[in-house]
Order: structure tokens, then C-alpha cells, then sequence
């Protein structure tokens, strides 16, 4: 008998790994035990992925009215709000998140629940005209079947949400493989989803690492869809793994997002929100706000300032009060980090704040790395160029709209981006010309579950959220009736 909870669930039923392995979880800010959980691999996977194929192709499930699926989305979006603190809780202990925070993420989520509940059986499809009395057509969005579905630790709840509860209201099955760093909500939420009465085999759970348990939901032909959130590099892999079985694939990737400060933009909200935008949950946030493009008559006095308030920035562990931001989520993350650090000062950055981990004796055992700007980069370095995910900001600046727009837009992401200006008209105007798939204007980090996520150029494909989040989940089924059938006569034999 195993010394846990099973935590594998799949067909309706809570097991254990096939091969009886098991993962400890340490949170980042102190390496305290948090759980232990079974360790699944690609037989465990296949056998979710048989499970979910099953259940779909006995058609019961994809059969049930929208409405239903709905209420059930409804029901669970209760639950999260009931068992907050349970959910909140466990994300901080698995991610080092401050609770505070995990408690707006679970605020997101029930909400997310409860927008895709309410868009589930409002637009099942729509009857096209055809220009003729004598024949009718309709476009009907049917479920795309079995989907595989892969996610990351920074907002492990979250990301999970924006994936189960469209595939849940378009009628599909699916394997859940949350990142194996931060297991614990994805448990919860399979006992929420049970609990609200969804069907045995409709959604299954397998944990473990990338490599052996999410890669078959990449590769397996009976995988209908895989959707993706994660890393650019496992993104590409993923993607060409679902090439050979063409399935469906979405994606969403990092981010490499410019926070744009013009000289006459407010000076304390564009200092605000600079550091809310790459500082929050230590800047590991897709669309962390990591490059400042600030205009040349500000540029120095709103850095100074930056870096004076940066310093000021208390890092601590998820059930401090006083804590302002936590850890970094392992040791091999903040090495990362600081290596991409090392390498922008040897390309001649200059340290502002920063850039190294935190030196107080009561943080030693997380992985702390501190508040860090980075000023004069290159803008070819690697901290510019990829995605650190790490508190790290980077310094360039502009001279005037063209020249912002140019720095802006040169990246191979297109994530997110901020514009700073007390001008409405040219907000306007650099915001359409931002190839970034959500733009803030005079603010960062804002979404809404009405509003479509994702990433232009190498951020992504796909949506989530808004109505194109539902329609990922979905295969448009055109139905055309001839009323007076006949023959056509298109070739002239008898
Ligand atoms: P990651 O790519 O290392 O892992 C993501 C998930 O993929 C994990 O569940 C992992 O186990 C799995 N995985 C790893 N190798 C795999 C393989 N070969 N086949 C199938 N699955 C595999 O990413 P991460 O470090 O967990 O997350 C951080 C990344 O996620 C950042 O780049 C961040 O920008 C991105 N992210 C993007 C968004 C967005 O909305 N665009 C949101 C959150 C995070």
C-alpha cells in the first residue's frame, strides 16, 4: 500500500504510477516537505489517453446539451470559491507564491469557470444562408475529441483552468499533465471536477516529468489536440512531435515583453507599474513586463528611481505578511537566472541593483535572487533577447515614437507589452502598431477571461480565454440540406 494519497487520476479512479515511483515536493521558500506524489511515465499516460478515448468515443459525454456541461463548470467555479483557502494554500506551498497572490489566482480561476459555464451554451453554432428556399445550412461546433494538455508551474492552477474548463464546455475528453514542480492544485481540482459530477474518463490526471509523461500527449495518434504552456524551446518540440500525427496544436509560449515609457507619461504610475510589471511573482510571469523602452528625457530619473524603490522590495516566503515577493521556484532556475545576468555584464551592462541572490541568513533555504536592473544592455545580449523569467530588468532607451516602436517590436516573442503616455492618440496609435497579442495602455498585467491570451510571432498559436479560447477546443461542422433533391444533370450521359 502506498504511504499517500494516490494521485494519478484516471478513468474515475485515483491510482498510483504503474512503475511505483514517487516525487517529494520542497517549497522554494524554505525546502520544506510539501507532498509526496506519484511519479507517472508514458505507460501511465497511454493508459489516461485510452481512458479518454474511450469515454469520448462512446459518445455519451460530447452528447450531453452545452447547457449541462455549463452548469457543471458552474458548479465547480463553487467549489473553488468554497475550498479557496484549501486551493490557495496549496499553490503557495508548491510554488513559494505569496498567499495573497494565490488567493487572487483562485479568484481568476472561479471566474474563469464561471465565464466559460455561461459561454457554453450560447454559441453552439449558426445557420448560414444560402441564398436559396430550397436548401438550408448550418455551422455546428462539435467537440474536437481527445485533448492532451500540458502545463507550467509559474501559475500552476491558472494555466490548468484556461485549458480544462473550455475543453469541459466543448464536450472533449482529456489527459491533464501538470508541471511536475507543482502538482498539488491539479489534485484538487480532479476531486472538485469529481465532485461536481463530471463523468468517469471525461478528465483524467497522470503527473510526472515532461519528457515521459507529457511527451505521448504530443505523439499519441489518438491525441486529437494537444495544447501547450511552457517553455519556447519544449513549445517547439511539442509542436513538431504533433506534426506526425497532425493534430491540432496551441500554443502558449514565453515572452520577452516591453513596458514603453514616454517622457510625458505620469512619472509615479509609469514607476509603479515598471515595477509591478517585471517584479511581480519574482518575474516569473509569461508576460512579465523584463524590458523598460524608455524615452531619453526621462529615462534617467525614472531609472534612479526604480532602482531606489527596487531595493526597497521585501522578499520572503509564501506566510509572511511583510513579504512583497517570493523565491525563485528551484536552485537550477535561479542559476539561470543569474547566468543570464553574468553574461549581460560581460556584454558591458551595468548592475543598477541586484544581480545576485539574497544574502539574508533568514532566506538561505529558498531560492531567493534579487530584485535586478540592468542598465545600458546590448541590445543583441541574451537578457535582452530571451526570456530570463527572473526579476531581471533591462534598460533600453529612445529617442522618439519610430525609434520606440522599432526597439519594441524586435523580438522573436510578441507576447505582451505596456505603453506609458498621458497622449491618448498616440497610445492609440502605438498600441496598433505593437506585434504583441495584448497591449496595456497605462497599465500592466490586466487580463480578463472575456478577453482573448495569447502571443504573436514565436509567443504562440492559438487563444485562450474570450470566445477563439473556446473555439480551440472545437471542430466547426458545416451541415448543408438539399429540400428538393433532384439530379443536376452535370454530366450529360443517362
Ligand atoms: P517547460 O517548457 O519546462 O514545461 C512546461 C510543461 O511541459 C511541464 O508540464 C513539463 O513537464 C512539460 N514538458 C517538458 N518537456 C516536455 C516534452 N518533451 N513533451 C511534453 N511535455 C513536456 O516550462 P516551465 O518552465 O514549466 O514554464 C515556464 C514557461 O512557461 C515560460 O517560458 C513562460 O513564459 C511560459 N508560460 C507561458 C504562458 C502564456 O500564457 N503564454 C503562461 C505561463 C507560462
Amino acid at each position: 500500500m502506498p504511504e499517500h494519497d494516490p494521485t494519478l487520476f484516471i478513468d474515475g479512479a485515483w491510482g498510483t504510477a504503474d512503475a511505483g515511483r514517487t516525487r517529494e515536493i520542497h517549497c522554494p521558500a524554505d525546502g520544506s516537505h510539501v507532498v509526496t506524489v506519484d511519479e507517472g511515465d508514458r505507460v501511465d499516460t497511454e493508459r489516461a489517453i485510452a481512458a479518454a478515448r474511450r469515454t469520448f468515443d462512446a459518445g455519451d459525454w460530447a452528447a450531453t446539451s452545452a447547457w449541462e456541461r455549463g452548469d457543471l463548470l458552474l458548479r465547480v467555479s463553487d467549489i473553488l470559491a468554497r475550498d479557496k483557502d484549501v486551493f490557495a494554500r496549496a499553490e503557495s506551498r508548491d510554488t513559494g507564491k505569496r498567499l495573497v497572490e494565490s488567493e487572487y489566482d483562485m479568484d481568476d480561476i472561479a471566474a474563469c469557470f464561471r465565464y466559460f459555464g455561461k459561454l457554453a451554451g450560447i454559441d453552439a453554432g449558426h445557420v448560414v444562408d444560402t441564398g436559396s428556399p430550397d436548401s438550408i445550412s448550418r455551422v455546428d461546433y462539435e467537440p474536437v475529441g481527445v485533448c492532451g494538455l500540458i502545463t507550467p508551474w509559474n501559475y500552476p492552477l491558472l494555466q490548468v483552468a484556461w485549458k480544462v474548463a473550455p475543453a469541459i464546455a466543448a464536450g472533449d475528453t482529456f489527459v491533464l499533465k501538470p508541471s511536475e514542480l507543482t502538482p498539488s492544485t491539479a489534485i484538487l481540482l480532479m476531486r472538485a471536477l469529481d465532485e461536481a459530477g463530471l463523468p468517469a474518463g471525461v478528465g483524467n490526471l497522470v503527473l510526472g516529468a515532461g519528457a515521459e509523461a507529457g511527451a505521448p500527449l504530443a505523439e499519441h495518434p489518438d491525441v486529437d489536440l494537444v495544447s501547450f504552456t511552457g517553455g519556447l524551446h519544449t513549445g517547439r518540440g511539442v509542436a513538431a512531435s504533433a506534426a506526425a500525427t497532425v493534430k491540432k496544436v496551441a500554443l502558449e509560449l514565453g515572452g520577452k515583453n516591453p513596458v514603453v515609457v514616454f517622457d510625458d507619461s505620469d512619472f509615479d504610475t509609469a514607476v509603479d507599474h515598471v515595477l509591478m510589471a517585471v517584479f511581480l511573482h519574482s518575474g516569473q510571469v509569461c508576460s512579465a513586463g523584463s524590458r523598460l523602452v524608455v524615452q531619453h528625457g526621462i529615462a534617467d530619473r525614472l531609472v534612479d528611481e526604480v532602482v531606489r524603490r527596487a531595493e526597497q522590495i521585501r522578499l520572503g516566503g509564501p506566510f509572511d505578511p511583510d513579504a512583497e515577493t517570493g523565491p525563485l521556484i528551484s536552485a537550477a532556475h535561479l542559476e539561470k537566472v543569474d547566468t543570464y545576468v553574468k553574461d549581460a555584464v560581460a556584454d558591458g551592462a551595468v548592475v543598477r541593483t541586484g544581480g545576485r541572490r539574497a544574502e539574508n541568513p533568514a532566506l538561505a533555504d529558498g531560492h531567493y535572487y534579487l530584485p535586478t536592473v540592468l542598465d545600458r544592455v546590448e541590445q543583441k545580449s541574451r537578457a535582452v533577447v530571451e526570456e530570463s523569467f527572473g526579476p531581471v530588468l533591462t534598460v533600453e532607451r529612445f529617442t522618439d515614437e519610430a525609434d520606440a516602436l522599432r526597439i519594441a517590436n524586435d523580438t522573436h516573442y510578441g507576447l505582451a507589452g505596456g505603453i506609458f503616455t498621458s497622449d491618448p492618440a498616440r497610445a492609440q496609435r502605438v498600441a496598433n502598431r505593437l506585434r504583441h497579442g495584448t497591449v496595456w495602455i497605462n497599465d500592466f498585467h490586466p487580463y480578463l477571461p472575456q478577453a482573448e491570451w495569447g502571443g504573436f510571432k514565436q509567443s504562440g498559436v492559438g487563444r485562450e480565454l474570450g470566445r477563439a479560447g473556446l473555439g480551440e477546443y472545437q471542430e466547426a461542422k458545416h451541415v448543408h440540406q438539399n429540400l428538393r433533391p433532384g439530379p443536376q444533370h452535370w454530366f450529360s450521359g443517362t
